[in-house]
């Protein structure tokens, strides 16, 4: 595939400093298909200047100006549609159908949203005696994980831009040549130069210089906890803004009298989709002791249909992992979950048949799952599903809510009053009710160990924003 020996900084593909490259790798059979600079602390910098340099020029940008800039992004993004498809395939994996209907259409749509909450946001407010004013915070520092790599960009930096902010983005080193793309669509959208930069690398070396850069006035992650917190920790001590969206393992609940068959098959669907690589996925399916035994009938039929195949066919469901690594990881926690003994429905460790070679693992179904097992509480961000019965509803709200992270969930009732206040007991950032559709304009975030702050829609464009009162 094409990509860019340079970093876009202020305004145009630069070299990098260092000779140091990044190989980008098809998880479907292993080849190398691009390669890519792996910036380092010198880039990073350079990039940083550069954003802190066009940042009072994009801050005093009217709105109304700023909204027409990313309403050309969102063109510039139509327009590579299918590129931006094929680019998620060839480095994630995922299958070419989810990457047009998802990959590509959501960071459009998302784009969309901030083209027209730039333009009818109330940056100025009354308050008694006082005039507030929503100001931008600064430059941003973002840095985006591999899963839902332009959605994960888009929901950063479109709101940012929106709020009048300037951007340095440091993406997956999995997934850099999507973000290539996304540089390239920013420069046909006519944004002033250094109002986005983008800086390849891994994240040890361009993330962490990122992360603790002088220049930097807010770090927005998203990616494993365990890297959270050490940002999290660093933008503390600097007294930096932080914003982190982590980790998830989500709960799928099925009160009694629920339609059993379309909240299991909507069930898998939801952890099988992106091979299971999706932070809010529904890692845990709860159901009642008296429906259990045909729940898990009912999954294994579904997951039957989920056949690893390669993404570029039309009719592969899932395809591999996003690399040998993640793999390995989630066959770990599969081998985990028979030892601790809950009992193998579909799947397994060993990997799909005729699928030795690149990053696949088979989908997997565990049942005669209880709480407290590694499979449980762990994130696995691999296509596991595993099902826990409950004895009462509030038995149900305990096993729900009794893991660190809060991400996601679903409720499924026959009667949606009852789902809503079970809903309500949930100690989680966003809940799905007989099956609900995601709402790109609905903050999404997490509770507890799941995150700080929220992204999308208007509350995702406020965490860019801070107050300033005059009064009178
Ligand atoms: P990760 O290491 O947290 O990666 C997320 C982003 O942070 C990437 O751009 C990464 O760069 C960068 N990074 C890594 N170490 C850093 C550091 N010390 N300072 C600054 N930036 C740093 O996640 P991962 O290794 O790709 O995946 C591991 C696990 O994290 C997964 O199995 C999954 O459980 C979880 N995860 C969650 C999400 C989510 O959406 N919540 C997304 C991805 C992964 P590199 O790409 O170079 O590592
Ligand atoms: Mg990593």
């Amino acid at each position: 595939m094409q990509a860019h020996d340079g970093m876009y900084i202020d305004g145009e593909w630069r070299p990098a400093a260092g000779p140091e490259k990044i190989e980008v790798r098809n998880p479907a059979d292993g080849t190398v298909i691009a390669t890519v600079p792996a910036g380092g602390e010198q880039d990073v910098a350079a990039a940083v200047r550069a954003a802190r340099a066009a940042f009072p020029g994009w801050a005093a940008t009217p709105p109304a100006e700023r909204a027409a800039r990313l309403g050309a992004l969102r063109d510039a993004l139509e327009a590579r549609r299918d590129e931006i498809a094929e680019t998620v395939t060839a480095e994630l994996g995922s299958p070419l159908a989810f990457s047009h209907a998802v990959h590509a259409s959501v960071p459009i749509a998302v784009c969309a949203s901030y083209a027209k909450l730039a333009a009818d946001y109330p940056f100025e407010e009354e308050v008694g005696n006082s005039r507030v004013f929503h100001e931008p915070v600064g430059v941003v520092g973002a840095i985006t994980p591999w899963n839902y790599p332009l959605h994960q960009i888009v929901a950063k930096v479109a709101p940012a831009l929106a709020a009048g902010c300037t951007v340095v983005l440091k993406p997956a080193e999995d997934t850099p040549l999507v973000a290539q793309l996304f540089a390239e669509a920013v420069h046909e959208a006519g944004l002033p130069a250094g109002v986005f930069n983008l800086v390849t690398g891994v994240g040890t070396v361009a993330g962490q210089a990122l992360a603790v850069q002088d220049g930097v006035d807010l770090v927005s992650f998203t990616g494993s906890t365990a890297v959270g917190r050490q940002i999290g920790a660093a933008a503390g001590a600097a007294v930096k803004r932080f914003a982190l969206e982590l980790g998830g393992k989500s709960a799928n609940v099925i009160l009694p009298g629920a339609n059993l068959t379309k909240a299991v098959k909507v069930g898998v669907a939801n952890v099988m989709s992106n091979s299971g690589q999706t932070c809010s996925a529904w890692t845990r399916m709860l159901v009642h002791a008296d429906h259990y035994d045909e729940a898990v009938q009912l999954a294994a039929a579904s997951v039957a249909k989920y056949v690893p195949g390669d993404p570029k066919d039309e009719g592969t469901r899932i395809g591999p992992v996003v690399n040998a690594k993640q793999r390995e990881r989630v066959t770990g926690y599969i081998s985990q979950g028979v030892k601790d003994g809950a009992t193998l429905v579909a799947g397994g460790p060993d990997a799909p048949e005729g699928h030795e070679q690149g990053c696949y693992v088979q989908p997997t179904v565990f049942a005669g799952v209880t709480p407290e097992m590694t499979i449980a509480q762990e994130e696995i961000f691999g296509p596991v599903l595993s099902i826990l019965k409950y004895e009462d509803v509030e038995d149900a709200v305990r096993i729900a809510n009794g893991t660190v992270y809060g991400l996601a969930g679903a409720v499924w009732s026959e009667d949606e009053e009852e789902a809503v206040a079970f809903a309500r007991r949930l100690d989680t950032g966003q809940v799905d009710i007989n099956g609900g559709r995601f709402n790109p304009l609905a903050p999404f975030g997490g509770y507890k160990q799941s995150g700080i702050g929220r992204e999308l829609g208007r509350h995702g464009l406020g965490e860019y924003l801070q107050t300033k009162s005059l009064q009178f």
